[in-house]
């Protein structure tokens, strides 16, 4: 079957649809119905050995350990913010890639921000993640074990993931039909049966892929990470936007909240001196007037060997004060995590060698 997904020698598991896994048994001379028994150890029980599979014949359990790996992520780290709230896990993947995840607790929350891909193409100037471009794309199975391999760990205090977003290393957009592959598979009622309202899609606005994503059957929030009031603010602080109109953009997000009727949350990230003026907020609280959505405000979290810095607190809450005069709702606060450098990608930019490469500095 085409769409099994190979890394490597062998398949992935976690990754395979209900009907691809019934696809698989049949042809391997075994009952279809077991695809349900095996998805019951993976999603519910969280058992990844499958020895421990207990109501399989051993028969099976032999085919399957030799056609598939499980799990195809290995846990590398784990370390904790200060304040206890963030925990960030660095996988290695089969091929030695490195790529993380983060686990936000706030209240009842369990919010696990994934990545989709190893490195990233859009080359944010402030971020950790695209300083060495697009290396790969991740798999859905590799999209989803993220989540997996997690809320095996929340099991074991009573809790479970909550909530999902893909703010992770990566441009989800830009890895599309694995990303919604790993969509239709953690809100599927025999997996991990998330609802897509506690999923949140963060792009930096892959049109085509908007367009097509409010088409798809599962309809997730989306946050456009924004980050400038104009095209050609916009352009220098994220470069992989050159390609497309600001206004375009705006469209295609509009369309995509009437359609899906899903909230929608722009992020800006502000730079001092760069994107945090008056001047940028008015232009900001204009450039989304009358829109049905929600700014969200991060300080820049320092990343090493960049050139750019946070602004006070002052000037962001003038910022704020803006839009909200505006009447555009914003929140802020300082990036959760920032001592563990939770901010998207830095972790597994530090693991790995580093690149004779020129950064991106404004
Ligand atoms: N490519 C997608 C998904 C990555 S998430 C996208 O751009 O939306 C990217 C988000 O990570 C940014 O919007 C920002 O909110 C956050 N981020 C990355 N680096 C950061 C940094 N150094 N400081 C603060 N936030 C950062």
């Amino acid at each position: 079957m085409q769409i099994l997904e190979f890394i490597g020698d062998a398949l992935e598991l976690v990754g395979l649809l209900p009907g691809e896994l019934k696809g698989w048994l049949e042809e391997n001379g075994e009952p279809a119905y077991r695809y349900k028994q095996i998805f019951d150890w993976l999603y519910k029980k969280t058992v990844f050995a499958f020895d421990e599979m207990a109501n399989l014949p051993k028969s099976l359990r032999e085919k399957l350990a030799a056609s598939f790996s499980l799990p195809s992520l290995t846990l590398m780290t784990i370390e904790d913010s200060a304040d206890e709230e963030t925990t960030k896990f660095l996988w290695k993947l089969r091929d030695g890639k490195l790529v993380e995840s983060v686990l936000i607790s706030s209240g009842d929350r369990r919010t696990v921000c994934v990545s989709s891909q190893v490195g990233c193409p859009a080359r944010c100037a402030f971020c950790a993640s695209g300083k060495e471009g697009l290396i790969r794309n991740l798999t859905a199975g590799e999209i989803h074990e993220q989540v997996l391999q997690i809320q095996a760990q929340l099991k074991k205090k009573g809790e479970h993931v909550s909530h999902i977003v893909f703010m992770g290393m990566g441009e989800p957009l830009d890895n599309y039909d694995q990303v919604v592959k790993a969509l239709r598979l953690l809100t599927h009622p025999l997996a991990l049966n998330l609802s897509p309202r506690r999923i949140t899609v963060s792009t930096v606005g892959v049109v085509e892929g908007i367009e097509k994503l409010m088409d798809e059957e599962i309809s997730v929030n989306l946050a456009l990470s924004l980050h400038a009031p104009n095209q050609n603010l916009r352009k220098k602080i994220v470069p992989y936007s050159r390609k497309y109109l600001l206004e375009d953009i705006l469209k295609a997000v509009d369309l995509y909240s009437k359609k899906t009727k899903r909230d929608l949350t722009y992020e800006y990230v502000l730079l001092k001196g760069i994107n945090d003026s008056r001047k940028e907020a008015q232009e900001l609280g204009e450039l989304l007037k009358g829109q049905h959505c929600c700014v969200n405000l991060i300080p820049y979290n320092p990343v090493d060997g960049l050139n750019l810095k946070r602004p006070e607190k002052e000037s962001i809450e003038a910022f704020r004060e803006i839009l909200d005069r505006a009447g555009i709702r914003s929140t802020w606060r300082y990036t959760k995590g920032k001592d563990i450098a939770a901010a998207c990608g830095q972790l597994a930019l530090k693991k790995m060698p580093p690149k004779e490469e020129a950064l991106i500095t404004l």
